[in-house]
């Protein structure tokens, strides 16, 4: 059953979200005013995002509470991430159908566990009750006029992606049981838990190994990468054999549980991966790979200028699935649907 209580939303607000102790020093004050008062360092920018997550649309009903708060956070600061800014605060506005402390108890553990690994403050919010809803709203610094954008990406610059594709989209696949498969729990995990590349972003931003843009992939690889190609006004190949893919992924393929064409439509087009995706110099990107040690770091392709806001598909091992992506090829994008 669960564990009702007559606390009031002063009495939530002070035992589960003004807990947590200030760690940035930027913080003049804190929850318990009507704002938040934020100091910005000289020579910064302010970066700020917003993320909704609604219940039946953005997460399933029965999620782990401690994951929906580690990823409710988890999605701001990947945006924070992909501009290149370091986060520092962020605000909570969440509606609760009803005062569940197990539940609250869980969803703030989740929260405050990814907050403290980046060292960022929860600074203010709002708490309402209705249906299940949670909108964050994430801070971060960034040098002045260092910041990364999707339009800077020029002819010859190679794209890169951070960590693996496809998991999470094999993972809501899974959810939706609308395959099966032996192993499923890593995929569900991947889907349910996300680790934003905030360190990668900060190191994109120094001038000896900037990327010439950047964002992070929640819809679907090439659905963001062509923002950029839209935003930077240019084509990209990309080579559908350099892809990216997990261990078990990897292991699905080979014992034929993901059919190939699957696992390319899972890296190329599904969401829910919350890795980096940038474009780089080839000379930046030598300064950078000898620096970055933390971080996988693959080169999928390269940006060409011949085809605007086009991607073309390549392969060595699977031409007849590069010839099939690109037959299906639509103006602005791909029907992925329709293969
Ligand atoms: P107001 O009525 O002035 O909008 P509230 O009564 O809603 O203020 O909130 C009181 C204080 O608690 C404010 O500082 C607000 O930022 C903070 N707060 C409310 N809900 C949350 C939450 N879910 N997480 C963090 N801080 C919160
Ligand atoms: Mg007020």
């Amino acid at each position: 059953m669960k564990e009702k209580s007559r606390l009031t939303e002063f009495d939530l607000i002070k035992h589960y979200f003004a807990i947590q102790v200030d760690q940035n020093k930027g913080v003049v004050l804190g929850i318990g005013d009507d704002c938040a008062i934020l100091d910005i360092p000289l020579g910064y920018q302010l970066a700020v995002t917003t993320d909704t997550l609604v219940a039946d649309v953005h997460f399933f009903d029965d999620v782990d509470p401690y994951l929906l708060g580690y990823k409710s956070l988890a999605v701001n600061l990947s945006d924070l991430a992909a501009m290149g800014a370091e986060p520092k605060w962020f605000s909570l506005a969440i509606t609760l159908p009803d005062v569940d402390l197990a539940w609250l108890s869980k969803y703030t553990q989740g929260l405050f566990d990814l907050a403290k690994q980046h060292n960022v403050s929860l600074v203010g919010g709002d708490t309402t009750k209705g249906p299940l809803s949670i909108t964050i709203s994430a801070k971060g610094i960034v040098k002045s006029g260092r910041f990364l954008t999707r339009s800077g990406a020029l002819e010859g610059d190679l794209i890169v992606v951070s960590g693996n594709i496809g998991d999470g989209a094999i993972g809501l696949a899974l959810k939706r049981k609308q395959i099966k498969l032996p192993l499923p729990l890593s995929f569900i995990e991947s889907l349910q838990k996300t680790e934003p590349r905030c360190k990668l972003g900060l190191l994109l931003t120094n001038k000896k190994h900037k990327a010439s843009s950047c964002l992070d992939i929640s819809d679907g690889l090439i659905q963001d990468l062509m923002h950029i190609l839209t935003n930077s006004n240019c084509g990209a190949s990309i080579n559908i054999d350099q892809l990216p893919l997990s261990a078990p992924h990897q292991a699905m393929l080979a014992l034929d549980k993901i059919a190939a064409l699957d696992s390319a439509k899972y890296a190329l087009f599904g969401g829910d991966d919350y890795e980096l995706l940038f474009t780089i110099s080839k000379e930046n990107f030598e300064h950078l790979t000898s620096l970055n040690t933390d971080t996988q770091l693959t080169v999928i392709g390269e940006i060409t200028t011949s085809k605007r806001a086009k991607v073309i598909f390549e392969s060595e091992q699977n031409n007849e699935i590069a010839q099939l992506l690109n037959k299906n090829r639509h103006q602005a994008g791909w029907d992925h649907f329709a293969i």
